[in-house]
């Protein structure tokens, strides 16, 4: 949908403000901060706003928002949460192969239409053995089939209703199972599969083939979250997406393989400067053996990194180098740039090759990610904006009275002597001496993401409303044909433009600093 135009803006004399191709030509580079969009002409309502994005060359998401690999704020409860609401968290790598394996499984285990590898038990097994499951999965619902694997008959199917009171956990499941069954036959739609569930009223519904074997199961419980969460991200299997990070070092190959095992949807290559041999061999070597996993490579700041990297097979960039709220490679490398300009130049460039671009770090309000979209970006990837949620890692503690949550910078030296995740990205790994490129810190508590996250997104469709546009690609459209207004503003402006002149005020939970 084209941008609205106003009655009288068709005459290029009548325009105020640049283009963004004139703000960007000056010779600083500038940040969100450093402008601001001039309003265009509203005919519709935020409401009427659709945040729909492509995060890489075949991954879309109905909101522009991805929770950043760190360890303080993307494990999978994250992941889940963000993919629930519409965006898409990135598995932090700061873990053993099998730990951020787990995590990935977690989350494609959360919801589905059909479940084709549904966890099966035969009946000798014992009670114990699906508290196991509860315990890794946390779901208790298991069909029973003669030797306890798929493809063979089904002979039962065990609730947690059939389980919770009884004593002895080590009673065979053969005594406790349900064995009259409501089942639908292989090839049933998953629309005729949710009306046979909805109508026998039971938790589960086994799949199976004319000879009674299982082939698949399906949740009732998925048809709840799937009424609640419209906007959730999901797969061709109604199973949530989830992105993962990994490095370009030889030893992470193994890695890279058990998480596209685990049904990874897409992978972060997680490096401070992408432009290397390394991720160029990698992404080669990526895009031969499993041309179905999509990449998202970076970080990269400038065309010339950008390019090499599309051409190599980068199916989305992540653009940013120094903008983090923890980060001190600008101080510390003498190497980086204005998260603004950045994004803009990578985007401009990319665009041709029709490759996404994520601008990643220094978000810090919903400006900041309105912008961040106005000058090219698909959508913002979030570190701090995110972290102190109910749903990042980590027990909140108090300081001064503050509920606070830890954060960190995944080059910082705590961080590094971790798992060695941070340290990967950062090319510190096997030299003695650690460079930091990040602090650690805290950030105050902010609640759940279920009510921040459509917070954020509601001020995202009033600031696209006020720049007149009605989805991210008309934005791109009036972005680069210049019809989008842009205005450089001065400190004086920036104070101005910020709350001023008061005693005291109440911060709205954000937006105000
Ligand atoms: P479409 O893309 O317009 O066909 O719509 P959807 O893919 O959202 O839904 C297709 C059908 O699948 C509808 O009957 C949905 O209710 C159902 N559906 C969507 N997601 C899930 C899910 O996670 N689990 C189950 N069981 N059904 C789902
Ligand atoms: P239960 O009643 O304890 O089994 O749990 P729920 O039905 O509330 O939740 C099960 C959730 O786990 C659903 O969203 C399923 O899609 C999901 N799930 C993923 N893999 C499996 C599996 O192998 N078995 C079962 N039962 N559920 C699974
Ligand atoms: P934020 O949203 O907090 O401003 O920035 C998050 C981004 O900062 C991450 O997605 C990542 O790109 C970057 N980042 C994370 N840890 C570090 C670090 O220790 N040093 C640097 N330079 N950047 C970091």
């Amino acid at each position: 949908m084209a941008r609205s135009s106003s009655p009288k803006s068709s005459s290029k004399s009548n325009l105020d403000g640049f283009s963004a191709a004139q703000v960007f030509e000056k010779d600083q580079g500038i940040t969100y901060k450093d402008f601001l969009i001039l309003p265009g002409y509203i005919d519709f309502a935020p409401q009427d706003v659709s945040l729909e994005t492509r995060i890489t060359r075949n991954v879309k998401t109905k909101l522009p928002l991805i929770s950043s690999p760190m360890d303080t704020v993307t494990e999978s409860q994250m992941a889940i949460t963000m993919a629930l609401l519409g965006g898409i968290g990135i598995i932090h790598s700061n873990f053993s192969i099998e730990e951020q394996s787990a995590q990935v499984e977690r989350v494609k285990r959360y919801e589905n239409g059909f479940i084709t590898d549904p966890i099966v038990l035969s009946p000798r097994h014992t009670i114990a053995d699906i508290d196991n499951i509860a315990e890794r999965y946390g779901f208790h619902g298991v069909p029973i089939t003669e030797d306890g694997t798929l493809m063979t008959k089904v002979v039962g199917i065990v609730a947690n209703r059939d389980v919770d009171f009884e004593k002895n956990r080590n009673l065979p499941l053969a005594k406790v199972m349900t064995t009259e069954l409501v089942t639908a036959p292989k090839g049933v739609s998953l629309v005729e599969a949710n009306e046979i569930l909805r109508k026998s009223k039971k938790g589960k519904l086994p799949i199976i083939d004319k000879n009674g074997r299982l082939v698949a199961l399906m949740s009732r419980t998925d048809l709840k979250k799937n009424r609640e969460y419209p906007l959730a991200t999901k797969d061709d299997q109604k199973r949530l997406r989830v992105g993962a990070a990994v490095s370009t070092h030889p030893h992470d190959r193994e890695r890279i393989e058990s998480l596209i095992s685990r049904g990874v949807d897409l992978l972060v290559v997680d490096s401070a400067q992408g432009y290397s041999k390394f991720q160029i061999d990698l992404l080669k070597e990526l895009k031969k053996k499993h041309p179905e996993v999509d990449i998202m490579a970076g970080n990269v700041v400038t065309r010339e990194q950008g390019e090499a990297l599309i051409k190599a097979g980068a199916d989305a960039l992540r653009i940013g180098m120094g903008p983090g709220s923890i980060c001190i490679t600008q101080d510390t490398m003498a190497c980086g740039r204005s998260q603004a300009t950045a994004v803009y130049y990578t985007a401009l460039m990319a665009a041709k090759h029709k490759i996404p671009v994520i601008a990643d770090g220094g978000i810090g309000n919903i400006g900041d990610i309105a912008k961040a979209l106005a000058v090219g970006g698909s959508a913002a990837m979030c570190g701090s904006l995110l972290a102190g949620s109910k749903e990042a890692p980590g027990e909140y503690y108090y300081e001064n009275g503050v509920r606070l949550k830890k954060f960190r910078g995944m080059a910082s030296i705590e961080a590094m002597e971790g798992s060695g995740g941070g340290a990967k990205r950062y090319n510190v790994e096997d030299q003695k001496i650690r460079v930091a490129q990040g602090v650690s810190g805290a950030v105050v508590d902010k609640g759940s993401l279920f009510e921040f996250v459509p917070y954020l997104m509601q001020g995202v469709r009033h600031a696209l409303q006020d720049m007149g546009c009605r989805d991210i690609p008309a934005l791109h459209k009036a972005l680069y044909s210049s019809k989008l207004r842009f205005e450089p503003r001065s400190l004086a402006a920036q104070a101005q433009g910020g709350v001023h002149g008061l005693y005291s005020y109440k911060k709205p939970i954000i937006g105000a600093e």
